[in-house]
C-alpha cells in the first residue's frame, strides 16, 4: 500500500531535474501522475516510469500559456482522473543584478517563476475540489533568504510566490476547501539547471560555479533531486495533513547562516 493509491498529479517541468524525481517519488508511494514540459524528453521521462509498473502520462505544456493548462487538465482528468496534487516545478534561472537586468528578462522570468504557477493553481482548483483531498506543493528557492547580488529576476519572483502559497493556504482552509498548499525552498541541488542539460560536472563552469557553494554549505554537499522528490511526496500526503501554508528550507543548512 502506497501513502497515494487511488491519487492522482500533475507535475510540471517534470522531463528532467527536481520534476522528474518528483513525479518518481510520487509514482513509487502508488500516484499517478501527468508528467508536463516544453521540453519532449518529457514523454521519455514518463514512459521511463511507466516500465518501472507506475501510471503516468506525459504532456507538451508551457505553464505560461492558459491554452496548455486547461489542455494538460483536461487530459490529466480524462486520463487519470481528477486531480489531488499540483507540483509547480517548471521554472528557470537567469543570473542578473540590478545593473544588468532588463526588464523583458525580469518579465520573462516572472511569467514562468511567478504566473505560471498561478495560472496552474487557477486552473486545477475546480477538479481537485471534486476530489476532497488536495495538495498544491510550489516549488520556490531559498533564495528568498539568501540574498546574493546577481538574483535580481529570480529572488523576488521566488519570494513572491511563496507569498501567494500562502495565500493560496489561507482562502482554502478558510473556504471549506480540503486542499492545503505549501513551498519548498531548495538548495543549490544536482540539476541541469546548475550543471546544464549535459550534466556535465567537469566542466570548468560547473567547477567554478559549485565549488564555493559548496563550501558553503554546513552539510559540505549539494542536495540529491530525490532529497526534493521525498519532500514533495510528504508534502502530497496526509502526513502532512495539518502543513498549510509553510515553507520548507531543504538546503543542507545554507540558508541558515
Ligand atoms: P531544470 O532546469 O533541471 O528543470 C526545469 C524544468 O522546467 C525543465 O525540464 C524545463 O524544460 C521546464 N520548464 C522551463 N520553462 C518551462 C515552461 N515555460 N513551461 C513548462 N516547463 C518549463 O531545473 P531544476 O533544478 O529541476 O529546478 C526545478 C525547480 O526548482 C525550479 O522551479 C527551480 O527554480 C527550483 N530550484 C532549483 C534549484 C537547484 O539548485 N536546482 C534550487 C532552488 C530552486
Amino acid at each position: 500500500m502506497g501513502k497515494l493509491d487511488g491519487r492522482v498529479a500533475i507535475v510540471t517541468g517534470a522531463a528532467r531535474g527536481l520534476g522528474a524525481a518528483s513525479a518518481e517519488a510520487l509514482c513509487a508511494e502508488g500516484c499517478a501522475v501527468m508528467l508536463a514540459d516544453v521540453l519532449d524528453q518529457v514523454t521519455e521521462t514518463a514512459q521511463a516510469l511507466a516500465t518501472k509498473g507506475y501510471r503516468t502520462a506525459a504532456c507538451h505544456h508551457d505553464v505560461t500559456s492558459d491554452a496548455d493548462w486547461d489542455r494538460v487538465v483536461s487530459e490529466t482528468i480524462r486520463q487519470l482522473g481528477d486531480i489531488n496534487v499540483l507540483v509547480n516545478n517548471a521554472g528557470i534561472t537567469l543570473a542578473a543584478s540590478i545593473d544588468d537586468i532588463t526588464i523583458d528578462d525580469a518579465r520573462r522570468v516572472m511569467e514562468i517563476n511567478y504566473f505560471g504557477p498561478m495560472r496552474g493553481m487557477k486552473a486545477v482548483l475546480p477538479s481537485m475540489r471534486r476530489t476532497g483531498n488536495g495538495s498544491i506543493i510550489n516549488l520556490s528557492s531559498n533564495s528568498t533568504r539568501m540574498i546574493i547580488g546577481i538574483t535580481a529576476p529570480y529572488a523576488p519572483a521566488k519570494a513572491a510566490l511563496a507569498l501567494l502559497t500562502k495565500n493560496v493556504a489561507v482562502h482554502c482552509a478558510q473556504a471549506g476547501d480540503a486542499i492545503r498548499c505549501n513551498s519548498i525552498h531548495p538548495g543549490p541541488n544536482e540539476t541541469p539547471m546548475l550543471f546544464g542539460p549535459d550534466m556535465d560536472r567537469n566542466a570548468d563552469a560547473a567547477i567554478n560555479l559549485i565549488k564555493p557553494m559548496v563550501a558553503a554549505i554546513p552539510m559540505k554537499r549539494m542536495g540529491l533531486p530525490a532529497e526534493i522528490g521525498s519532500v514533495v511526496a510528504f508534502l502530497a500526503s496526509d502526513d502532512s495533513s495539518y502543513m498549510t501554508g509553510a515553507e520548507l528550507f531543504v538546503d543542507g543548512g545554507l540558508s541558515l547562516l
